[in-house]
């Protein structure tokens, strides 16, 4: 097993393994704004510098795989420096006004700069800078605070393989677009929302989320998706004063979906809060509907199927399960409909 030393520190580390990998695996923070497990590294941004004894030059630790005898300084004022002159130009070449922007607290630049002791970038750029982009219903685009990190379009084209961003045109004029350069709303986007989660900036924000609390005030309750049987792995973002759900995230490293969510699971959740929503049983009688409590609803239910069963045979009656339950319930309802009422007619809509 190869040994490095980080900072002074002897470190086992597997073969294969980046410096990042190893040194995040030891605590030691590098920021890393192209770098992200999901998607990889790209090495654009640089700002992952480190020393590497006897390299010419600093090494960027989310490309360069350990040796054993390694030795990597990720602290002297040569490093330091050179993360400061990149986080500074990142910050000058847009539009960073953090204290209206969503993702304060929660931005991976934001974060690099005030561990750097970057106050405000050395020569902000004048506002008015690229229109955003409103057309999609649910994300909003601001390329004033893009960093052309490639995060979101690794993550379109690589994860969830939707192809709908690519980078275009070159240097300065650089840019994220969405197929043949369309408004995201007009694009072949499915909204499933994994550029979002990917991007480090408040380049891509969730619009329904807006003004809805800082990440500070927000308990982060890990979850099960409730809209299909998959069971993707999800966070609720909750704001516990208005006892309301005000985003979703998917919770990276964990199966089945690794962070991923669809349209629904990631941006669906206003119906727990919804005065539409069904809370107790209801028996329509006389054309209307009736709350009921559940063991009136479920001797209704019972009087009901004996009927028809009596009146026609099992076979009348055919149940289908729901690709929202789980397969304990699933089995539940077949056995249901085979050993109690006697019908084989069942299925389920997944089927469909
Ligand atoms: S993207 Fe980050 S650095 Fe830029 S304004 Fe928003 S919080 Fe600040
Ligand atoms: S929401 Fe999904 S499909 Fe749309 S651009 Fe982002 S990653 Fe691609
Ligand atoms: S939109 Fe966000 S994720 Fe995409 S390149 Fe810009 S900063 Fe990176």
């Amino acid at each position: 097993m190869p040994v490095i030393t980080l900072n002074g520190m002897p470190l086992e580390a597997r073969e294969g393994q980046t410096i990042l990998e190893v040194a995040r695996a030891a605590g030691v923070y590098i920021p890393s704004l192209c770098y992200h497990p999901r998607v990889g590294q790209s090495g654009v941004c640089r700002v992952c510098a480190v020393e590497v004894e006897g390299a010419r030059g600093l090494i960027m630790a989310c490309i360069t795989q350990i040796w054993n005898g390694m030795v990597v300084r990720t602290d002297t004022e040569q490093v330091l420096g050179a993360r400061r002159m990149i986080v500074d130009s990142l910050l000058s070449d847009g539009e960073h006004d953090c204290i209206s922007c969503e993702m304060c607290g929660a931005c991976e630049l934001q974060d690099a700069a005030y561990r750097l002791g970057i106050e405000k970038p050395s020569a902000p750029r004048a506002a008015g800078g690229a229109p955003l982009d409103l057309s999609h219903p649910l994300i909003l685009r601001n390329p004033n605070r893009c960093i052309h990190c490639y995060r979101c379009i690794k993550g379109c084209n690589e994860l969830v393989v939707n192809e709908v961003l690519d980078m275009a045109y070159r240097s300065q004029e650089s840019r994220v677009v969405a197929d043949q350069e369309m408004p995201l709303g007009r694009s072949s986007c499915v909204g499933c929302g994994e550029c979002v989660q990917l991007c480090p900036t408040g380049a891509l924000l969730e619009k329904k989320a807006l003004g809805q609390g800082r990440p500070w005030n927000l308990e982060r309750v890990r979850s099960t998706c409730p809209y299909c049987g998959v069971g993707c792995q999800l966070y609720l973002h909750v704001d516990r004063a208005r006892n309301q759900v005000v985003k979703v995230t998917g919770v990276e490293g964990a199966p089945p979906n690794d962070g991923m969510l669809c349209v629904k699971g990631r941006f669906a959740y206003d119906f727990p809060a919804s005065p539409r929503r069904l809370t107790e049983p209801l028996i329509r009688k006389d054309g209307a509907h009736v709350p009921a409590s559940w063991e009136e609803a479920l001797d209704h239910i019972a009087s009901r199927l004996r009927k028809i069963r009596d009146a026609h045979g099992p076979d009348a009656i055919s149940g289908i399960s729901s690709s929202r339950d789980n397969n304990e319930n699933s089995y539940a309802a077949q056995k249901f409909l085979r050993a109690v009422i006697g019908s084989n007619n069942i299925d389920n809509c997944a089927r469909t």
